[in-house]
């Protein structure tokens, strides 16, 4: 079994008290998580939640009017902020150059923290049915204050197909923003694996520019994605921002941040969608195959020269992060292959031949058997090859080139 994640963020109601008594809740959880942070600090990290709350438990309580779970709730959430502050530290150790000018690497562990972690801002976790709970046929929603619980009306806008049963609702972040209210839920559902037994379809996926993907399946279908539409609207993109950069006045620059996240997330939309499109388009048992773009510098000879610098790979990664997701809730999965000759090899007779790659006219056409074929299709031919391989066993399927050719 799978378990996918996802958070929901419904939009609270509160009236003006209800508001005052979030925001006292949210106040004294922020106060107790510095108070369990000092102590966390002060006893050699101790992280383990069964012994701070033999420690502080009676101590918060008696002084605190947060409820007993609410208490438990703050260990928990401190707790787990130094585990992944831990985490951090592991990954990045502190270097220096020692006399003799090398690089020397020290792991670091939260004993080089200077002070606690600090909880700045009010907040509150709340854990289901304990401290949040839907009532009223899930028309209202009940949560914990400092006093009685309260309900109050909220909306699911976005997030109405969450509200099934499959759906398991974990625990809830309140949180103040701009004056309004939400509850956070982080939800999650166990869907089965991914059966190699299931007799899956292979789909290779060639993700470009010109074509945003290209997917070549089990049956010899090919369908593109056109890149064409996005490119243009990446290329006014750059304008507009060239023009805001030569200017270099304060708000020039406020409005370039302001474009570089509208593009982020317009960018993102394409993604979400394209790997939605897929995956309802293949449906369940598909094994989607991809290239493994880690340490490849991208071929930018179908961009306008305008847009070679403005590449951006991110793009590439979140496409294959959302398909990952999309493909699990469907019994699908994705492997990455070898990117190496993909563009190379002809799919007839096997050879692999720079030349048989015409960037003008956007074909490939074999020097040996004269089999010819649009490049991205090739392209998209081959990964699904590769993922053949995979199903059949090998471990990390890739093209050889052969020097040798009869
Ligand atoms: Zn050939």
């Amino acid at each position: 079994m799978v378990k996918l994640g996802r958070t929901i963020k419904l939009r609270l109601y509160p009236d003006t008290r209800q508001s005052e008594q979030f925001l006292a809740m949210s106040q004294e959880y922020q106060r107790l998580a510095n108070i369990v942070s000092q102590w966390i600090f002060d006893h050699e990290f101790q992280l383990s939640w069964l012994k701070i709350n033999h420690h502080l438990y009676k101590l918060l309580r008696e002084k605190s009017e947060l409820n007993s779970q609410m208490i438990q709730s703050v260990f928990r959430t401190v707790s787990a902020r130094y585990k992944t502050v831990q985490k951090q530290m592991k990954q990045h150790s502190y270097r220096y150059k020692n006399e003799a000018n090398k690089w020397i690497k020290v792991p670091r562990n939260l004993t080089w923290l200077v002070k606690p972690i600090q909880f700045r801002r009010p907040q509150a976790d709340l854990v289901r049915q304990s401290n949040y709970s839907f009532v009223d046929e899930m028309q209202q929603i009940s949560l914990t204050t400092l006093g009685k619980r309260t309900k109050l009306n909220f909306t699911n806008k976005g997030f109405e197909k969450y509200f099934t049963n499959d759906w398991k609702f974990g625990t809830a972040k309140l949180v103040h923003n701009q004056g309004k209210w939400f509850l956070h839920i982080g939800i999650t559902k166990e869907v089965g694996d991914f059966d190699t037994k299931d007799n899956p379809q292979i789909v290779g996926i060639d993700r470009g520019l010109r074509f945003l993907a290209t997917a070549f399946d089990s049956e010899g279908k090919t369908l593109f994605f056109d890149g064409r539409r996005i490119l243009r609207k990446r290329k006014k993109f750059l304008e507009v921002r060239r023009q805001l950069q030569s200017k270099g006045t304060r708000s020039a620059k406020k409005k370039l941040k302001r474009l570089a996240q509208r593009e982020n997330r317009w960018m993102t939309d394409v993604n979400h969608r394209l790997a939605k499109t897929l995956a309802a388009l293949y449906g369940p048992h598909t094994l989607f195959v991809l290239e493994d773009l880690t340490n490849v510098t991208f071929n930018t000879d179908d961009l306008p020269k305008s847009l070679h610098n403005s590449h951006r790979s991110w793009s590439f990664f979140q496409l294959e992060s959302f398909l990952t997701y999309e493909a699990q809730v469907i019994q699908s999965t994705v492997v990455k292959v070898n990117p190496a000759f993909t563009s190379q090899r002809c799919p007839k007779c096997g050879l692999v031949e720079k030349n048989n790659r015409h960037h003008d006219t956007h074909e490939y056409w074999c020097k040996k058997c004269q089999y010819r074929c649009n490049n991205d299709r090739l392209g998209a031919m081959n990964i699904k090859m590769l993922g053949q391989d995979w199903l059949s066993g090998v471990k990390q399927p890739k093209i050889k080139k052969l020097t040798t050719i009869g």
